[in-house]
């Protein structure tokens, strides 16, 4: 199997006719070709006049080596295989905190090996959780364990769905095809940026909780994680608490997924003296736009065409303040969502459909946040800095999870906005205007409002005054590393395997995934299976 890379196609082409372009290409008989499949897909709109499809073709067909020699772009397709060993079903079983993308992956590759992973999760089932987060979002109370960030999918469930990453690890592949085969699109397997939305991630992540118990696996809703006990430096047990009481399970492998949210695992790792670092994170806020006007500034008279889904952008500016402002976590067509987990804090995050058409694209504004900035050596004093901001953001919007809200053009020029202009806010229950002055530290303030010009200068329109500014958006990294040594296990606990985002060594759903991986066969091989490497 070859790949030819680099083709350009019009944004209107037929890709039923995929066969007929690799016989161009190829310059050989359509009897030569055994199969053509698409590999990658991109949209290449560095030149508004000219917007179009990058293209990557897999082949196969007679006489390879020679067309590999012959066809410019032409590479060799490397063959990727997982493969996961049977181990024996051990005594103590192994336990899995959290079931978001690290805590699911972590179990699936577990119950695959056939070492009947036990998950606690302190959230709800999927569909329960909806219900929750639909309760909040319409005004009702905020339920601090079932909530955006807790809950069966974790964090990704109300997500954008982006599935782009930074890490490059050939287990990135497997991970998409168990999305697949579990309901994601399966575009995701050729586009350049993937992505499933909140809608379609639902049922993929219920579907992989089925298989995972279909291999024998358990996964306990509403079980919290709560404590655990040790000998000898290694684990012996971990205990839970649900609505029956606290329990124990005897146990000397815990792969711990709680996610970045969890403070009070932070805390409680803290007391029992589990090493933890500090590490840095960032804040800001989420910049809406009008979808329409994202799209016409990104792809020109072509914005609309059928072919394209909603535009997103990337931007990152560095400041003379010696700061840098950088766009994250971008959401076209999408919303603003409550993502606030802790009663007299506010935190926001943006989400999006499959379909990504929603009237408003949003992105986050952040500002890196160093150590230095913490005023603390203590380990959680990221984490203290970061709930007392989102304390702030709680007062600024009300008090009562309405989020503080304010026109880019009012907050330039310091002033509180009395309306908005063409750009609405998505969040949900409700905005009060407000600035980021009052919950955002000056440095932040200054950098946003350095920053937007710039970014105004790459992106036009991206400085509007109409632009809307909500806050506060606080959790996009931890603040805390669960430090861990090179078999994957804490450094001064063993049998504990910090994992994920939480424990800082993962950003996003993908590499959270991959990091859930690589600790359940780092657990397999300390209960004998043996991987090859
Ligand atoms: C609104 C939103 C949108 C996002 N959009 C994207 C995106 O488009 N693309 C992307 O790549 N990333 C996105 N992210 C980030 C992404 O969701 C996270 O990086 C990812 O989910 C981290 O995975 P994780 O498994 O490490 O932790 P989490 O997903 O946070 O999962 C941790 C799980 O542990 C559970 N837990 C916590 N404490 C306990 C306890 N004591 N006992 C039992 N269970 C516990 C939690 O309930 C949770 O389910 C988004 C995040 C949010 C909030």
């Amino acid at each position: 199997m070859i790949r030819i890379n680099n083709i350009s196609v019009p944004l209107d082409f037929d890709f039923t006719k995929l066969r007929e372009l690799c016989v161009r290409q190829l310059r050989i008989p359509d009897s030569a070709i055994k199969s053509v499949k698409l590999s990658k897909r991109s949209v290449d709109a560095r030149k508004k006049s000219d917007v179009h499809f990058i293209i990557s073709v897999d082949v196969a067909a007679k006489g390879e080596q020679k067309l590999l020699r012959t066809v410019k772009g032409a590479v060799p397709v490397e063959k990727f295989s997982y493969t996961i060993p049977r181990v024996e079903p051990a005594e103590m079983r192994p336990v899995i905190v959290g079931f978001g993308p690290a805590g699911m992956f972590a179990a699936l590759v577990l119950a695959m090996a056939g070492a009947r992973p036990v998950v606690l999760e302190r959230g709800l089932d999927v569909d329960s959780r909806v219900e929750a987060v639909e309760r909040f979002q319409s005004g009702g109370k905020l339920d601090t364990e079932c909530n955006v960030q807790f809950g069966e999918g974790g964090a990704g469930t109300f997500s954008d769905g982006k599935l782009t990453t930074g890490i490059k690890d050939k287990r990135i592949r497997w991970v998409f095809e168990k999305l697949v085969e579990f309901g994601a699109p399966d575009e995701i397997l050729y586009l350049a940026k993937p992505h499933i939305g909140t809608d379609r991630l639902r049922d993929t992540v219920k579907n992989l909780r089925r298989r995972v118990i279909e291999l024998g696996g358990e996964v306990r809703f509403g079980a919290k994680f709560s404590g655990f006990e040790c000998s000898g430096g290694s684990l012996s047990s971990v205990e839970y608490s649900d609505c029956g009481g606290t329990h124990s399970i005897p146990a000397d492998n815990l792969i711990l997924a709680s996610g970045h949210s969890a403070r009070d695992v932070f805390e409680l790792l803290y007391n029992k003296k589990v090493t933890l670092t500090q590490k840095n994170f960032a804040v800001g806020v989420r910049i809406e736009h009008r979808r329409e006007d994202i799209d016409k500034a990104m792809y020109g008279r072509f914005a609309g065409h059928p072919a394209l889904k909603a535009a997103d952008y990337k931007l990152v500016v560095h400041l003379p303040n010696g700061r840098t402002l950088y766009t994250f976590c971008m959401c076209p067509g999408g919303h603003v969502v409550a993502a606030s987990s802790e009663d007299g804090r506010l935190a926001v995050n943006g989400m999006s459909c499959f379909a990504r058409d929603a009237e408003n694209s949003n992105s986050a504004l952040l500002v890196n946040i160093d150590t230095s900035d913490y005023g603390s050596d203590h380990p959680l004093a990221g984490m203290y800095f970061q709930r007392s901001l989102e304390e702030k953001a709680f007062r600024a919007g009300g008090g009562d999870y309405c989020a503080p809200s304010v026109c880019y053009g009012d907050f330039a020029e310091g002033r509180v906005s009395d309306g908005f202009g063409r750009v609405s806010p998505s969040y949900r229950p409700a905005v009060r205007f407000a600035s980021p002055d009052d919950y955002l530290p000056d440095f932040v303030c200054q950098s946003l409002r350095l920053g937007i010009p710039e970014m105004g200068k790459k992106i036009p329109g991206f400085d509007d005054r109409d632009a809307v500014l909500t806050g506060i958006e606080s959790r996009s990294s931890s603040p805390v590393r669960i430090n861990r040594n090179e078999d994957l296990q804490s450094v001064s606990l063993e049998g504990l395997f910090p994992c994920g985002e939480g424990a800082g060594y993962a950003g996003g759903i993908v590499s959270a995934a991959v990091d859930g991986m690589r600790c359940a066969e780092a657990v397999i091989k300390r209960i004998g299976g043996k991987y090859e490497d």
